[in-house]
């Protein structure tokens, strides 16, 4: 956790560094995309009910699945689990408040009740900070797409297979994160909250970008390898943004965090993971590994390497460039990240830390 300091300090400096005339650009495009939040207890706080219950009827599950944070919840789990539908969440439930066991899906239904006393704290304690919006939404603004106004909607949820999501095509500008997993670590739940309004934000710029072909980038869409271009700028770009949170807190999800910063520290590490992405990106140009392999080894486990390649192009592109310039590729080609990162890279190399393959290089240059 120490070794994150240097660099949160580093940038508070670059900060200091940025002439007056960006910094009032950087205040005007604030001040045109303001961000506000909407917090939404109802699944969460009726979920963490209904496993304490000896009785459940189908009018009172239907009341849940009228929830939108239960709907997505499950929508999320189907998504990963596709046999993992609303009917099986229906007999897995019933199942739970009569037995206490359950034999069915994958819906994390004993976990909640196991952490309902976290899950309930947790969420007192956001009801409880007055500074929640602030807090979430600072180390956001810096870097902020041009979304326009935009107030998103923060679903706690309880249950199912993810920490924090966003449904895929959603229309509303929302995320879900599931409360109880959060084994009452405050501080983490709301560095998840940041990196994933932030991908909110991203799909917001996205949806409102000028030209017609630049709306349709994201995670799920697009060529397999246009999709990795995505996914990296997607993903390194929330952890770099969210990265100051993890100055504060000790609970797990910050440690975990921490620790998957420390590991992809060092600059062999480093190295490997470009190398790593060049692997990927040229295996997926030439169609010879499939999208599901390349996520597994790019971006699925605790310390995903591709999400560090993302996050040293952000912080390089950001001393060089500009804060205002992260925002910015949201409404662009994802690979103008990439070939901004590669022409920094040729002019001034000492100002990253890791350089692609010629090949990807090449390949990039064909992209956007
Ligand atoms: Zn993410």
């Amino acid at each position: 956790m120490r070794s994150f300091s240097p660099d949160v300090d580093r940038r508070t400096f670059a900060a200091l560094l940025v002439s007056g005339a960006v910094t009032l650009s950087a205040a005007r495009a604030q001040a045109a995309n303001p961000l506000s939040l909407r917090m939404d207890y109802a699944a969460a706080e009726a979920l963490l009910t209904a496993v304490k219950c000896r009785a459940i009827t189908d009018a009172e599950i239907d009341a849940l699945l009228s929830l939108r944070g239960t709907r997505a919840m499950v929508a999320n789990t189907t998504k990963y689990i596709p046999e993992d539908t609303s009917e099986v969440f229906r007999t897995a439930l019933k199942e739970f408040v009569a037995t206490r066991k359950v034999t069915h899906g994958h819906f994390g239904i004993s976990g909640i009740a196991e952490h309902e006393a976290d899950a309930r704290a947790a969420i007192a304690a956001l009801q409880a900070d007055v500074a929640l919006t602030a807090e979430i939404t600072a180390p956001i603004k810096p870097y902020q797409p041009a979304t326009g106004p935009l107030v998103a909607t923060i679903y706690c949820v309880a249950g199912g297979v993810s920490d924090g999501f966003v449904l895929d095509g959603d229309p509303e500008p929302a995320f879900f994160m599931a409360i109880e997993r959060s084994q009452g670590d405050v501080d983490g739940v709301k560095l998840n909250m940041t990196h994933e309004l932030y991908h909110v934000a991203q799909r917001a710029a996205r949806a409102r970008a000028a030209t017609p072909a630049m709306r349709g980038f994201n995670q799920s869409s697009g060529t397999l390898p246009v999709r990795l271009l995505t996914t990296v700028l997607e993903e390194g770009t929330a952890v770099y943004v969210s990265e100051p949170m993890l100055a504060h807190g000790s609970g797990p999800y910050i440690s975990e965090w921490r620790s998957a910063s420390a590991r992809n520290r060092p600059a062999p590490v480093i190295v490997a993971n470009f190398a790593l992405f060049d692997q990927l990106f040229a295996n997926l140009v030439t169609g010879s590994m499939k999208w599901e392999a390349a996520y597994e080894k790019g971006f699925s486990n605790k310390a995903p390497p591709l999400y560090f390649v993302g996050y040293e192009m952000a912080k390089a592109i950001d001393r060089a460039y500009g804060h205002a310039r992260i925002g910015a590729y949201f409404q662009e080609h994802p690979a103008t990240f990439f070939k901004d990162y590669v022409a920094l890279s040729r002019e001034k190399p000492g100002a990253v830390l890791a350089k692609f393959s010629a090949e990807t290089e090449r390949r990039i240059s064909f992209f956007g």
